[in-house]
């Protein structure tokens, strides 16, 4: 069965043409799907017999919330979902000056091995469509009662490894007939799948590259990193500076700040070398504990010395404000915790 939602515009419309249906129906139900119907019966503006043919040929996706924490220190939001296969993502909304920001899942688990990430440890179980993807800003908008105004897809999982689904959520989350998020209010997160970053800096939709570098070379990336292996350093930031060329997007740098693994101003100064001369900012995280690694956290004293090496170096760099820290609101703990338990 067809989840509608995971149609784009013009396949929708396609879709709809094949059940004889005029172009404007695909406005309408797009529409529907867009402001969080759970049914087809719920697009009331749809005749019953067009309702009954739908139904024959599609569904609509919903989520279930299985649990819901909000921080009482800053009042972010983390969900816990579960999908119509009682498979269960999480995702996280934060409450900034700017607006609204929902940090979503795209996969259910990871199969990138990151040492220090909770979201990898038991692998990838599945990807998530278009359409799932989708639901975790519907639900969670319909849930707080607010516009969510900024996307960054940084949940469980690793977007360019579900780059079709991934695409055709960017596409349809900033149609103008649905929630109309300006690709500039999102930001991708990735660990550095280059052919996949030199094919999202061809589609022409300038979202915000966010790469998971969290090391200064080699030898300290491949030993938390295994994509690192396929592809260097130095081969992903060629691949950020063609993205940067043709987007004329600014690139962001994360870097988990790890205690005598990766934070000596050494490890600054290598990493200034290296980013040099781009059009870049560095964000530097405080690596969160997870029970399945032994990291430990940089102490403030090491992560204001690599910050200010940076920005002497005309790197701006800034250090990542830590929400949710009463809620484990960082990547996989939640599902992590649940998987245990059950
Ligand atoms: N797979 C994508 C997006 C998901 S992770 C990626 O790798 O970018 C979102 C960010 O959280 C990534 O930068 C990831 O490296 C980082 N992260 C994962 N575990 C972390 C931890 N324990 N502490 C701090 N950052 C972590």
């Amino acid at each position: 069965m067809n989840n509608l939602k995971d149609f784009t515009f013009e396949q929708l419309e396609q879709f709809l043409a094949t059940l004889g249906q005029p172009k404007f129906r695909a406005k309408q139900i797009f529409a529907w799907l867009h402001r969080g119907v759970t049914s087809i019966d719920e697009m009331t503006d749809l005749s019953k017999d067009l309702r009954n043919l739908l139904k024959q040929q599609a569904t609509v996706s919903s989520l279930k919330i299985v649990q819901k924490l909000q921080s009482k220190i800053d009042k972010t939001v983390k969900y816990l979902f579960e999908l119509s296969d009682g498979n269960r993502i999480e995702s996280v909304v934060m409450y900034y000056a700017h607006g609204i920001t929902i940090c979503i899942s795209t996969q259910v688990g990871c199969r990138m091995g990151c040492g220090f990430c909770a979201s990898t440890v038991g692998g990838l179980v599945r990807n998530l469509s278009a359409g799932e993807i989708l639901d975790q800003v519907l639900f969670a908008s319909l849930d707080i009662g607010e516009r969510i105004s900024n996307i960054v897809l940084m949940g469980i999982g690793e977007p360019l490894d579900n780059y079709e689904n991934v695409l055709n959520f960017l596409k349809n989350v900033n149609h103008p007939l649905g929630i109309n998020v300006g690709y500039r209010h999102i930001s991708l997160s990735t660990c550095g799948i280059v052919p996949k970053i030199l094919a999202l800096a061809e589609e022409n939709i300038p979202i915000t590259l966010s790469i998971s570098l969290h090391a200064p070379n080699d030898v300290i990336r491949s030993q938390s990193m295994p994509i690192n292996k396929s592809y260097d350093i130095d081969t992903l930031l060629k691949a950020c500076r063609q993205y940067l060329k043709v987007t004329g997007r600014r690139i962001t740098f994360e870097y988990a700040m790890i205690n005598g693994l990766n934070d000596s101003v050494d490890n600054a100064q290598q990493l200034a070398s290296k980013i040099k001369g781009m059009s870049c900012h560095v964000n530097l995280i405080p690596v969160n504990a997870v029970s399945e690694s032994s990291y430990v956290k940089s102490n403030a004293q090491a992560i204001r010395a690599f910050q200010q090496h940076l920005e002497k170096k005309g790197i701006p760099a800034t250090v990542r404000r830590e929400l949710g820290s009463d809620i484990q609101a960082a990547c996989g703990q939640l599902r992590q915790q649940h998987e245990q338990k059950s």
